[in-house]
């Protein structure tokens, strides 16, 4: 095999994949794959992975052998032998840890990764494996049999020798090996004997790591142009590879929605390469925005220090990928000084300028690119304009709005609403719900529709808490149409004659009487147009849709009282001032009065029970059809 021969006092142990391996591998090696190739980019990320921590390690004087070993990725074939050998000086592993890595599934991902194919009936594919970090299995479909001969990188480490054919066991013995680091060996299977050539091996590095921070060696060739991409000026770069080093990095198998390439120089002097995801993370979506254990990698000097660092931007940007590589933090810093550091306060700040700077150019330059941003991440702005206070006002220009004036899917800004409103609108309106057409139908956007005044609608359940606290946009006010103090006296009155004040009066008071306590008060409209009643908030009142996100926290809130306004020029409210003149005790005037606030209360949902509004609804339908 090699120089290293078995030791002869330890026997060879044979070992038995867990049960979830063993589907695992199964499925890697009878499936149909549509890119073999990714099994190099597979052995390639590992082995540079195992060369950022050795060089981590070795800057941070721990103790590790070969200190002097050069930091490098060799690969050899033989395409007439059809083997393939990858070697590197990276840690390498222990017995435990080639146990622990290689034979066991170590992630949680790893069965979500079966979990995935089996529910999607997808193909193996290339990407899917990237995704669930399956990594090193990914050999097994251009190979039967592989061997990892490999040397921990720790003082006193012994080599081992783990061989398997990805058939349910493999076996580790204790081997001698000369220099710390990992060689993984494996003879090519006929159908896949196309690696064994120099120029598809060429080709393959080319396309899925170039940019890898090592050397990567075919022969006496080196493979790779080894500048670190951020090192980069955005000239250098080039989309394919600048999306594959995304997916490297952030393991996600699509490619970014942008990138952006960041050097600056003064204060503090740093570059990054930061990305914007296309979709949102899962835990943004099933944790509401959570992104404690995101964050850019930190490179010092071009050191990896840290994978995830959270201190590098502000939690709710945490779903930027990238990394961030500076020259004013020492090497070896603890995790605490990092954090505190005014450096990373510093880097902080300025990446985030960087950022909404970025999304604002976005906005501006594509617009549909935005859109997709905004779609997927449109609620983390939110949760930014109450955290970040210092960017609140470039916060604010980032949102978007649908309103009664933009198509289904499209988008209005603060700045555009302000701009296109009437001269003698004063406040900018707004009017939350839970959906556009349920929005839409509302009795209190009437007056709005009809003198053509843009309301936005607001749907997303966040909105209710950042629009209000946002107050006032261009010194004008903020306002939810539900309020009652709204100015309508520009509306001009026109078809129908309002009820007289003498009838006015005692109907009204009616109504506050027939509803009695759940109500605040009875008002006659001017906003009403086509329906003969709404409920809006008194002046100090909160919004309904706030209210049901209060209830929903914390459900044993009283329910605010709301206001009833009533349409007086509207057939059903003339009629009943009709019939209260004829006999202001008929009974189907309390019940009409009832019935309609009912109904009003049911086309916003806040209606708890049905069961009366129906046997009242009864016997109304009997008093109509009675007198036919
Ligand atoms: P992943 O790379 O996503 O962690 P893999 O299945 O590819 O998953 O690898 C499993 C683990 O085996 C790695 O996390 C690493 O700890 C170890 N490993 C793999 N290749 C090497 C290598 N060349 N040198 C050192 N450790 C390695």
């Amino acid at each position: 095999m090699s120089e290293n021969t078995n030791t002869g006092t330890l026997p060879v142990q044979e070992f038995e994949y867990k049960a979830e391996m063993k589907q695992l591998l199964d499925l890697i090696v009878h499936s149909l794959y549509t890119h073999p190739e990714i099994y190099l980019r597979e052995l390639i990320s590992n082995a540079s992975d195992a060369l950022s921590k050795v060089r981590f390690n070795a800057l941070t004087d721990q103790e590790i052998i070969d200190r002097e070993a050069a930091l490098a990725i060799r690969i050899s074939i033989d395409p007439k032998e059809l083997t393939f050998v990858i070697e590197d000086s990276g840690v390498g592993m222990t017995e435990e840890e080639l146990i622990a890595n290689l034979g066991t599934v170590a992630k949680s991902g790893t069965l979500g990764f079966m979990q995935a194919l089996k529910e999607q009936q997808k193909e193996l594919d290339g990407n899917l494996i990237g995704q669930f970090g399956v990594g090193f299995y990914s050999v097994f479909m251009v190979t039967d049999e592989v061997t990892v001969e490999t040397r921990s990188a720790r003082p006193d480490s012994d080599g081992y020798r783990w061989r398997s054919s990805g058939q349910g066991t493999y076996t580790i013995e204790k081997i001698d090996k000369a220099e710390r680091g990992t060689k993984i060996s494996f003879k090519l299977k006929e159908t896949s004997k196309e690696f064994a050539e120099e120029y598809r091996v060429e080709q393959i590095v080319k396309k899925y790591s170039n940019f890898v921070d090592f050397p990567i060696y075919l022969g006496e060739k080196q493979l790779n142009s080894i500048t670190a991409l951020w090192q980069r000026s955005k000239s250098e770069l080039k989309d394919e590879e600048v999306n594959e080093f995304y997916k490297f990095i952030a393991n996600d198998y699509q490619d970014p929605l942008d990138y952006l390439p960041v050097s600056v120089e003064g204060m503090v002097t740093f570059k990054a390469l930061l990305f914007l995801p296309t979709e949102a993370p899962p835990e943004m979506l099933y944790r509401q925005g959570d992104l404690e254990n995101r964050g850019p990698q930190l490179y010092v000097k071009k050191v990896l220090i840290q994978q995830e660092c959270r201190d590098l931007l502000p939690e709710y940007l945490r779903f930027i990928a990238g990394v961030v590589d500076t020259e004013d933090l020492s090497l070896n810093v603890s995790r605490e000084i990092v954090q505190s550091s005014p450096v990373m306060a510093k880097i902080r700040q300025i990446l985030t300028g960087k950022i909404l700077g970025w999304f604002e150019t976005l906005a501006q330059e594509q617009p549909e690119k935005f859109k997709t941003f905004y779609k997927a991440f449109g609620p983390v702005i939110k949760i930014g304009l109450n955290t970040d206070f210092t960017n609140r006002d470039k916060l604010i220009e980032l949102l978007r709005f649908e309103s009664t004036k933009t198509e289904v899917d499209e988008y209005v800004t603060l700045k555009e609403y302000s701009e296109r409103m009437g001269a003698d609108q004063k406040e900018i309106y707004y009017h939350s719900g839970s959906s556009r057409a349920q929005l839409l139908a509302h009795p209190n956007l009437e007056y709005f529709q009809k003198m053509g005044i843009e309301v936005l609608l607001l749907s997303d359940p966040v909105d209710v808490f950042v629009i209000p606290s946002i107050h006032e946009y261009d010194k004008k006010p903020l306002k939810s149409i539900e309020k009652a103090d709204i100015d309508f006296s520009s509306q001009k009155k026109d078809a129908a004659e309002p009820l007289a004040e003498n009838l006015l009066k005692p109907i009204l008071q009616l109504f506050r009487e027939t509803l009695g306590e759940g109500i605040e008060d009875v008002i006659e409209s001017h906003r009403l147009v086509s329906s003969p009643v709404t409920l809006v908030s008194g002046k100090n009142g909160i919004d309904s849709q706030m209210e049901k996100m209060m209830k929903m926290m914390k459900s044993d809130l009283p329910p605010g009282k709301r206001i009833l306004e009533v349409n007086t020029s509207h057939p059903i409210i003339r009629n009943l001032a009709g019939m209260y003149m004829a006999n202001e005790h008929n009974p189907l005037i309390r019940t009409a009065m009832k019935q309609l606030y009912e109904g009003a209360l049911l086309l916003e949902g806040g209606l708890d029970s049905t069961t009366e509004f129906l046997s009242r609804m009864n016997e109304l339908i009997e008093a109509a059809t009675l007198s036919r």
